[in-house]
């Protein structure tokens, strides 16, 4: 608390006067050996004393407290020396009752004949609430400069540093320093739909989550529990804001890497926990990369970078988080080339559309198609959608290539209609960012208006966790269309969160179970076989919906599937996506699809 220097020279009338409107002015004389000579009735009220109590006595020793005495009186010394005319000495000053008070004194020798000060005539003034307001400032100051304003969490470069010193420690104690960088997955189509001011709110809230959720974890991990006696405690647990849509967590002095899983896992849940306030119908995903020093990298970018990497592959991953393994290096390189390629593909024409058959339950006969968007490049060779419509999603050029598919696939039905094949059904996939953006409606519309093909056998493929990005904007795109006639069919049933209450909200017609629902059923076939897609097929009749069965592959699954009423099926099973050509020949053959129907139906 003890500053000296030039500028602080005691302004009189300080803003703690103990008497409004009068200035309250310390003032004391000291002999030439520094004892008390007189003190002034405001120095005496200030400090709780009699003047008996001072009388002769050495002023530092009544009143400064002992910490700082030292210090005190060689800068007092230095002034009355003349060292530094404009020095002024910030001094606590210890009162009668024990509280402390910063008076900032300015010393006047008076000077004897020979020179040296006979007297010294010091004149103060009650800093105390100054200095606490000036402390305090610069305490902000400096947590401005370390932290992120919106969530009052470390930065970005207060991270880096922690990190650094945690890994050198690392070092010494021979334990490992986990790093998981956390993504919030869907924040931008929130920014973009309810604007900047929710998406804050959103990060903030996430920001206090994800602490909460470290701080509470990091009780119940193994190192916190370790043997008593366990030498050097455990370094703090940091979590810091990294980018716009990113936490960075710092898990030092691990024992047990495995602990960087269980406390990612606690954020996935925190995260996809729902939203409160203007956005409480959101609901947002955590993607987890975790990168662990020494074995990932042992410097901070590299391991960062590592990170990244890692988080990269968890946004695709069904646990949302993945642990780093070299072969990301690898995967990362290629996802760059992907970026930079992907944008250019349309133009160069290198993009096309597959078409799925869906068959009639009963007589497996075409009754639809699904439209799947299909890359062929010169040097990768063909790139499959789930490795390049996500990065679509991300880099922004998924409205493009969901226009191109959605105009390939729609020409193509209506060119199959009028040549007379029927009224086959054509399914479009529409991922979240575009079921969020009104222009979707007038460019459905004004497709179906230049090529003439009727609304109702154009579906559009939602899946539940895109149309829970924004619920209400979805609703609003979804419930739009569907009034034009157009149907929505909700893809990957029971991937997401399976809100059944949702659909009808959704203006959902049609359910497609997912594969997953099928190996599941096969892997549980002991008690009550096909318990889970009965239970789908039962809800889907009570509510009026269509309900299909996607990625069928075998006869054994297809006679699982037959006894529960399903409306139709998809998969390997009846046809793989082939080109609009293939589908043409398979039109106007007509024949059921796979193998005779009516061998089993018997
Ligand atoms: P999806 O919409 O669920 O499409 C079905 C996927 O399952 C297709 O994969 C299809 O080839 C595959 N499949 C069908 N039957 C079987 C089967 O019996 N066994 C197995 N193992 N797989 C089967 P594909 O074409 O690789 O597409 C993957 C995903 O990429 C699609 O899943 C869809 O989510 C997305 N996608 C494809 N095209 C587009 C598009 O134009 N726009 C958007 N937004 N997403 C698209
Ligand atoms: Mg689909
Ligand atoms: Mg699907």
């Amino acid at each position: 608390m003890l500053a000296e220097g030039a500028g602080c020279r005691p302004q009189v009338g300080g803003r703690d006067e103990r008497a409004a409107g009068r200035q309250i002015v310390l003032a004391m004389i000291t002999d030439a050996d520094g004892r008390l000579a007189f003190a002034n009735g405001d120095l005496l009220a200030l400090g709780g004393w009699r003047w008996s109590d001072l009388s002769g006595r050495p002023w530092h020793e009544v009143l400064i407290a002992p910490e700082h005495r030292r210090r005190v009186v060689r800068a007092f010394d230095r002034a009355v020396a003349g060292k530094d005319e404009t020095a002024c000495v910030e001094a606590p000053l210890r009162t009668s009752d024990g509280r402390v008070r910063i008076v900032a004194w300015s010393a006047t020798p008076s000077l004897g004949e020979d020179g040296r000060p006979t007297s010294v005539t010091s004149v103060g003034v009650d800093v105390t609430r100054w200095t606490e307001e000036r402390d305090l400032l610069a305490a902000e100051r400096d947590f401005d400069a370390s932290h992120d304003r919106l969530t009052g969490l470390p930065n970005a470069s207060t991270f880096r540093w922690r990190l650094g010193s945690e890994l050198s420690a690392g070092r010494r104690s021979g334990r490992s320093t986990g790093v998981l960088l956390v993504a919030l997955d869907r924040l931008r189509t929130v920014v973009e739909t309810l604007g900047q001011e929710a998406g804050e709110q959103l990060v903030a809230e996430m920001g206090e989550r994800v602490s909460d959720c470290v701080g509470a974890a990091a009780g119940r991990t193994p190192s916190l529990t370790l043997p008593a006696g366990t030498p050097e405690p455990m370094s703090a647990w940091m979590v810091a804001r990294w980018s716009d849509d990113e936490f960075a967590v710092l898990l030092p002095g691990l024992v047990f890497p495995e602990e960087t899983v269980y406390m990612a896992r606690s954020i996935v849940a925190t995260v996809a926990a729902p939203c409160t306030g203007s956005a409480a119908d959101l609901r947002l995903s955590a993607a987890i990369g975790i990168a662990l020093a020494p074995s990932d990298g042992d410097h901070p970018a590299t391991l960062m970078r590592h990170a990244a990497m890692a988080q990269h592959a968890g946004r695709t991953s069904t646990e949302h988080m993945v642990r780093f393994v070299p072969a990301l290096s690898q995967e990362a390189e290629g996802r760059l080339l992907i970026e930079q390629q992907l944008p250019l593909a349309l133009e160069r024409g290198e993009l096309s559309v597959a078409y799925q058959p869906e068959v009639d339950a009963v007589s497996h006969r075409i009754v639809g198609l699904e439209a799947l968007a299909r890359w062929h490049h010169p040097v990768l060779g063909e790139v499959p959608p789930v490795r390049f419509i996500p990065i679509a999603e991300e880099i922004g050029v998924i409205a493009e290539i969901g226009q191109f598919v959605l105009q390939s696939a729609v020409r193509h039905a209506a060119q199959w209609r009028s040549d007379g094949l029927g009224d086959v059904r054509v399914a479009v996939n529409v991922s979240a960012h575009q079921l969020t953006d009104r222009s979707l409606v007038a460019a459905v519309l004004e497709c179906l208006d230049q090529t003439g093909f009727p609304a109702h056998l154009l579906e559009l493929e939602v899946t539940e966790s895109a149309a829970m990005v924004d619920a209400q904007a979805a609703a609003d795109v979804l419930g739009e269309l569907s009034r034009q006639g157009v149907t929505i069919s909700l893809d990957d049933f029971g991937t997401g969160y399976s809100n059944i209450g949702k659909l009808h909200h959704l203006a959902v017609s049609t359910i497609k179970i997912d594969r997953s629902f099928l190996l599941e059923d096969e892997a549980n076939p002991s008690s009550d076989p096909g318990a889970l897609i009965h239970a789908v097929v039962t809800l889907g009749r009570n509510l009026g919906l269509r309900v299909i069965a996607e990625g069928v592959e075998t006869e054994e699954q297809l006679s699982r599937l037959q006894p529960q009423g399903l409306d139709a099926y998809q998969g390997f099973l009846f046809s793989r996506p082939v080109p609009a050509a293939e589908i043409l020949r398979l039109l106007r053959e007509g024949r059921p699809l796979g193998s005779d129907p009516g061998i089993r139906i018997a």
